[in-house]
């Protein structure tokens, strides 16, 4: 295969190269990897999720992978979860395997026993362990219901067949059912199911035995598998490649990456770790195997994609949330058009946050994802002339559904550059991606022919000159200023001043606030240099990962960077810190924090800012047991990272404005700053321009 189209930023020879399985052939080295989207879990939902996959089909994808879904009740990963175990579900999801292969796509069934991870009462393990991430300890299951499980799989298998799915992929990582068996740490058994490696491996080796035999040599069997655990008294590296290859012999065809259980102290997924921080480890594993071997975590644009299979690490790649953010990925990158891709940055606000949550995922660069069936760009008849002000999440995203659907939009700025807050985020160690949705939209302003007018503060009088037929307003947001005697101090300045002017701050600084803009502050505070998320081997270090699994789980002492100053964050509340930031990311803010020893102080009230530094009152404890202390923290510089607040003023003077000839309309952070969230912006903007 050669490039099609010669351009550097198309995927050259590997990625698009198909690969031949022998009984069938998948058209490129791309997977949309399993991930649960909570279409999976009702029926009535299969036609949505049949238009969801279809979707990701059509934009060239070689092989998609459903979420997970359990081969018995015992297996539920939540009360009535997903699982495939009666006869008439198939037809469910055959409308599922139906608008995939009318795509020309392929399409595997993920068989998910969660073990110990269920979240629920009934749940079951090799052996009663709680996990630490669920509050029910799990029953063990006896040796006989153990064989019944296997015949579980078996039956799952079977039916995923009959619904015409293309095959399954078993989940063998990430610290679930199967991964439980493999590891001393949770199988404690002493019959045939534990004990050495060899009883412990033998769950996963008859399940794959039996299946292959049940479902003959033309059905796809991948497994994933933990190539590291990230937890403690787990898999080494040649545990690792003994039950790749047993599986390899047992009739696998394909070996997926699975990383760190979800129980792991070590980040895995989320934006900060570096891109394909883990592919080498997939690596080690492919050399020792003759069937393909799949890399996946944090590959989310075609260059790494195609770094990995040209440099003989993997056979494919599996992604699963960059065709959240895009689902015309393969084509993109295919067509020499990376640089239109939607890149998946990483955030897990809209997806996997939304899942721990219980509700839809979707995809905070793109709230298409998920309800595909309901948010469509429909083009429109009779184009608009619209003007939008302020080029930021909000502004962007209406701007460019509305072009998309023909209207011809001039898109206004105040500043040289587009992004608004988002040029802050990308800013903050660890949140380089944040460029990535920039460089998407600013190409998207030159393919869909918008008017970027950079460096103008529009007027009333001028948008009512230009003859528009919609004005939307999405003018941001500026920093709280607390009223607070000292506030004009030199020492006080906002996040925002900090980061647009790249200031040098002293050795010690107070942050004010202790929101998502205080905990990324903080981060930005207590590092110098290059960030390490840029940096693979410095990463691995400070976070204690032994890339290579000679360590059994792949772990080592964490080798922190010591901080360049001293930090200290506040908040009026008396609640603990950090316990409102996003889920499945928090935790990891939470502990860069606490690593680069940043003092958290709850409870205070600011006094003043003079030379000396900022006066604070500390008032802890309820009652008759409250104490109340002064204190002067001598810092150089006081950070405000209080919030926000709404800059409307435009929109105000246009709504009052009996004299205008267009709509106006009010979107993102200047209509509420209280709950500014690129999420949101974004989704409440791209609904907008629908309805235009
Ligand atoms: P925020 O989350 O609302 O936090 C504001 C902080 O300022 C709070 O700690 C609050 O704590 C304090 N505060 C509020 N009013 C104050 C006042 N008058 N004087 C002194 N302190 C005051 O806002 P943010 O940090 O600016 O973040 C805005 C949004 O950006 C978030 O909602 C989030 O969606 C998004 N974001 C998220 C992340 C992330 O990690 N996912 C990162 C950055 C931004 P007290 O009232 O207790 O003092
Ligand atoms: Fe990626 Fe964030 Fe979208 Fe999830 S919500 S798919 S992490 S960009």
């Amino acid at each position: 295969a050669s490039c099609l189209v010669g351009s550097e930023m198309c995927i050259r020879d590997s990625v698009m190269e198909p690969l031949d399985l022998g009984f069938t052939t998948l058209k490129n080295r791309v997977i949309m990897g399993s991930m649960h989207v909570g279409l999976e879990d009702r029926p009535w939902h299969f036609d949505e999720m049949a238009e969801y996959f279809a979707e990701r089909a059509r934009g060239g994808c070689g092989l998609l992978v459903t979420g997970g879904f359990s081969p018995n009740r015992a297996g539920d990963l939540l009360p009535f979860g997903s699982k495939l175990m009666h006869n008439w579900q198939v037809h469910f999801h055959k409308k599922v395997t139906k608008a995939v292969h009318a795509e020309d796509g392929k399409i595997l069934l993920q068989v998910l026993h969660a073990g110990r991870y269920g979240y629920t009462p009934l749940n079951v393990a090799p052996s009663a362990v709680k996990s630490p991430i669920t509050p029910f300890k799990p029953k063990e299951l006896s040796s006989k219901q153990i064989t019944k499980t296997i015949g579980d799989y078996v039956r799952c298998a079977k039916l995923a067949k009959k619904a015409n799915y293309d095959g399954i992929e078993i989940m063998g990582s990430e610290g679930y059912f199967i991964t439980q068996m493999l590891n001393k740490r949770t199988n404690k058994r002493e019959d045939e199911w534990g004990g050495s490696y060899q009883n412990r491996m033998r769950f996963p080796l008859e399940v794959v035995r039996q299946i292959r035999q049940e479902v003959g040599t033309d059905f796809i069997l991948m497994f994933r598998l933990s190539m590291l655990d990230l937890v403690e008294d787990a898999s080494d590296i040649d545990e690792v490649i003994e039950l790749a290859k047993e599986l390899e012999k047992a009739g696998i065809n394909i070996i997926n990456t699975g990383i760190g259980w979800h129980e792991a102290r070590v980040p895995t997924i989320v934006t900060s770790v570096p891109r394909a921080a883990f592919a080498d480890i997939t690596g080690q594993v492919k050399k020792e195997l003759s069937i393909p071997v799949v890399a996946s975590n944090r590959i989310n644009m075609p260059d790494i994609a195609e770094d990995i299979i040209a440099s003989g690490k993997a056979d494919m790649v599996s992604m699963a949330r960059p065709f959240l953010a895009d689902s015309e990925w393969v084509n993109k990158a295919a067509e020499g058009r990376a640089d239109e891709i939607n890149t998946c940055i990483g955030c897990n606000q809209a997806c996997l946050d939304h899942t721990f949550q219980m509700k839809r995922a979707s995809c905070l660069v793109n709230p298409r994802a998920g309800h595909e069936t309901k948010l469509i760009y429909t083009p429109v008849t009779k184009a608009k002339k619209v003007a939008v002000v302020g080029a930021g999440p909000s502004g962007l995203a209406c701007a460019t559904v509305a072009a998309q659907r023909g209207h011809t939009v001039t898109l206004f700025e105040a500043r040289d550059v587009i992004g608004g807050q988002f040029n802050y985020a990308s800013k903050i160690p660890g949140k380089e991606e944040f460029r990535e949705t920039i460089r998407y939209f600013l190409k998207q302003i030159e393919v869909l022919n918008i008017d970027l007018k950079l460096n103008t503060q529009v007027t009333s009088k001028q948008l009512k000159e230009m003859g528009f037929d919609e004005v939307v307003i999405s003018s941001g947001v500026a920093p709280r200023v607390p009223n607070m005697p000292g506030v004009d101090h030199e020492k006080v300045v906002t996040y925002q001043q900090v980061l647009q002017d790249d200031m040098q701050l002293g050795k010690r600084v107070a942050v004010m606030g202790a929101g998502g803009i205080g905990y990324d502050m903080c981060e930005y505070l207590t590092h110098q240099g290059p960030s390490l998320t840029l940096n693979k081997e410095l990463w691995m270090k400070e976070w204690g990962v032994d890339g290579s699994n000679v360590n059994r789980g792949g772990l080592k002492p964490m080798e922190i960077e010591e901080s360049p100053r001293k930090v200290y964050m506040l908040q009026r509340k008396t609640t603990s810190f950090g316990k409102d930031l996003n889920k499945t990311s928090g935790w990891v803010h939470r502990a860069v924090v606490k690593m680069k020893g940043v003092e958290t102080i709850g409870g205070v009230s600011y006094d003043k800012v003079d030379d000396e530094g900022l006066h604070i009152t500390i008032t802890t404890g309820k009652d008759d047991k409250q104490t109340v202390e002064k204190r002067i923290l001598e810092v150089d510089h006081v950070v405000l990272c209080a919030g926000q607040v709404s800059v409307n003023k435009l929109h105000t003077e246009l709504d009052n404005d009996m004299g205008k000839k267009f709509n106006v309309h009010l979107v993102g952070g200047a209509e509420f700053a209280g709950e500014l969230d690129a999420k949101r912006c974004i989704k409440l903007a791209s609904e907008l321009a629908v309805t235009l």
